[in-house]
């Protein structure tokens, strides 16, 4: 699957991204269409469509990501104001890019409920 969908080919740096940090597992970069003055993707290097395709056997990525916000939040100075994580699955979720992403927001005060 490498290659073919955007994100991936953001990954093997086919397309550019303001990349963030990245390790051997996960890949964080600036939205290119921000909805608040912190606007991060944390994705899975390796393609996974959505929330619908983590099993046990692939769910230590999840633990990953998980582990890694809080240290952006710090890092971007949002960690005690706060901030919000969105995962769009699926059609009716508004997920647009099918490669399994969690939008990280920050920056200015979230309304509630989402649209
Ligand atoms: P979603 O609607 O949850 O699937 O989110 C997809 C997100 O990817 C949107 O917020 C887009 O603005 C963002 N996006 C799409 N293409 C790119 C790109 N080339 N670089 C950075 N972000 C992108
Ligand atoms: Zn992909």
């Amino acid at each position: 699957m490498s290659g073919r969908c955007i994100f991936c080919k953001i990954v093997d740096g086919q397309i550019p991204a303001k990349i963030e940090y990245q390790d051997d597992d996960i890949l964080v970069f600036h939205d290119i269409t921000p909805q608040a003055p912190l606007h991060l993707l944390i994705i899975p290097k390796k393609h996974i469509t959505n929330l619908n395709e983590i099993r046990e056997d692939n769910a230590d990525i999840i633990t990953k990501i998980f582990t890694h916000i809080p240290k952006l939040a710090f890092q971007f100075g949002i960690n005690e104001k706060g901030y919000r994580i969105v995962n769009n699955c699926g059609r009716d979720g508004g997920q647009t890019v099918f490669h399994l992403h969690f939008h990280l927001l920050g920056g200015r005060n979230l309304t509630w409920p989402p649209g």
